[in-house]
């Protein structure tokens, strides 16, 4: 099977993916608690716009606006009857996306179908049993599929569970299957995983990427993306970390990274052998440029842990150092 990131990674060494999704639209007058996914129905000049900004900025790889379009998470907003038309113009408008900054350009990028956790729990301890979340997924899945995804990319999730359904529905499109994790609950997911259960866990299920996105800040995440690497699954690994640590102000989430913390990060991301570098919540279009152009002006180095935490702050400040768990600080679960 043609893997259009691995091809990438083979060729240039690594892959950039884009930045946040539901956070830049926020300027453009989305309202918070609303859907972003209804944007590609509703707004799609708003879509194509982010999308632009991204491969312009020097973005390798976009990410459809399609995270919480599964049924479960539409019916909040009362249309989960939506899904397969929210998923196909999702990824319609980043393949138009795509083909316009092709033509100006010369430059084709990766698409890829995001695809983010039902937030409902799986039983015994909640009400979704496995069978239910494939097929929600399947429905994603194939949407995106249909309307032209190169790879599909399950993001933002902290159960194996869930990871496993979501996989399952995605692998049987024949396409590429990348997932990633949120560690944000003192140095595992919220539901308890560590980054090297999950390394091994990707491995058994089959996934060709894998990796972390969100959660806390850089350090945090780069202390998992060091993790996963020690593992050793064999596999590519993503890093998607967010631009800088969440803050709550009057209630809100906000994230502050300057783009010289994003470029410094994708650095070490690199250095930490992450294949793939992103930004999650926060990460604009100009973050994205810096990131760009660090990566392209400096050499891949050794990685330097005491350097990296000097430039990217400790990781997990209020934990002991064996990484044991004390109810630490939780980042936020939405991927935006
Ligand atoms: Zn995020």
């Amino acid at each position: 099977m043609s893997n259009p990131i691995n091809d990438l990674i083979r060729k240039k060494g690594w892959c950039v993916a884009d930045g946040a999704t539901g956070s830049n639209f926020f300027g453009r007058g989305l309202e918070a608690g609303y859907p972003p996914e209804l944007w590609c129905v509703e707004r799609p000049e708003e879509v194509l716009w982010l999308h632009g900004e991204f491969l312009k900025a020097g973005a390798d790889l976009i990410l459809t606006n399609s995270f919480g379009a599964n049924a479960p998470r539409l019916k909040l907003h009362k249309s989960q009857d939506r899904v397969q038309e929210i998923n196909k113009a999702a990824a319609e408008l980043a393949r138009e996306a795509v083909r316009r900054f092709a033509d100006s350009s010369g430059h084709e990028g990766i698409i890829a179908g995001s695809m983010g956790p039902t937030g409902e729990l799986f039983a015994p301890m909640g009400d979704l049993s496995y069978e239910q979340a494939v097929s929600c997924f399947s429905e994603q899945a194939d949407a995106l599929a249909e309307g032209g995804v190169d790879v599909l990319w399950i993001e933002t999730m902290s159960a194996k569970e869930e990871v496993a359904a979501a996989a399952e529905a995605a692998k049987t499109t024949g396409l590429p299957v990348a997932a990633t994790l949120t560690f944000d609950t003192a140095r595992r997911s919220m539901m308890g995983v560590t980054p090297t259960e999950y390394a091994a866990f990707a491995r058994e299920i089959g996934l060709d990427l894998m990796g972390s996105n969100c959660g806390i800040g850089p350090a945090e995440l780069m202390d998992s993306t060091v993790e996963l690497m020690s593992a050793e699954a064999g596999l590519p690994i993503i890093a998607k970390g967010n631009c800088g640590i969440p803050q709550y102000i009057d209630g809100e989430i906000h994230f502050h990274g300057s783009p010289e913390l994003m470029a410094e990060y994708a650095l070490y991301a690199r250095d930490a052998g992450a294949t793939v570098i992103g930004g999650c919540c926060g990460t604009t279009p100009e973050h994205l440029a810096a990131m760009v152009d660090a990566l392209n002006s400096t050499p891949p180095r050794p990685l330097d842990s005491k350097s990296m935490s000097g430039a990217l702050g400790p990781a997990w400040p209020d934990l002991p150092a064996s990484g044991a768990p004390s109810g630490g600080r939780r980042g936020r679960r939405r991927a935006a």
